[in-house]
């Protein structure tokens, strides 16, 4: 994906208001990132651990959605697999619940799945990082990367329908 900015990250959020979007924490290294090979940027909060993030370009449209995870100890220990990405992980899926877009996010409505826990889905797909499984799939590189963006468009598509 084309390298993003902290101005671009923070103008795509969807899902909070434009003050917690102003204040939330974007990764402070922006510049170094693999940008390459990321087709999105995924990212916890540093400062609040229950809060992780995404920014994808969907249709030539960035789109930034907030995400709060559950507690560790239900999913820590056991194995699962990402929805995004479809990698199984040993102890690193958690369930991340988005608040929906607009009117329906006020009333408490969210959108929750199961997510590679450090949202680093590209670098697994390519091998860069180890998910602690033995696993193969005779997908291509290039399929996994479709079927990930397919399965996050399909995600945001229910954030802000
Ligand atoms: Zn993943």
């Amino acid at each position: 994906m084309k390298p993003l900015t902290e101005k671009e990250i923070r103008a795509a959020f969807v899902n909070c208001s434009k003050g917690e979007a102003s204040r939330l924490n974007v990764p402070r290294d922006l510049p170094e990132l693999p940008w390459e090979d990321l087709d999105f940027l995924g990212w916890r909060d540093p400062q609040a651990p229950d809060r992780a993030y995404f920014a994808v370009e969907l249709d030539g449209r960035l789109v930034a959605v907030t995400l709060r995870s559950t507690a560790a100890a239900s999913w820590q220990a056991r194995r699962s697999i990402c929805s995004l990405c479809v990698t199984p992980q040993t102890g690193n899926v958690a369930l991340l619940v988005a608040p929906r877009a607009g009117q329906a996010g006020k009333q408490g409505n969210s959108v929750g799945a199961y997510m590679c826990a450090d949202l680093a889905c590209s670098l697994y797909i390519r091998g860069r990082k180890d998910n602690g499984t033995r696993f193969h799939e005779s997908l291509t590189e290039e399929e996994k990367v479709a079927r990930l963006l397919g399965n996050l468009a399909e995600f945001v598509g229910k954030v802000t329908a």
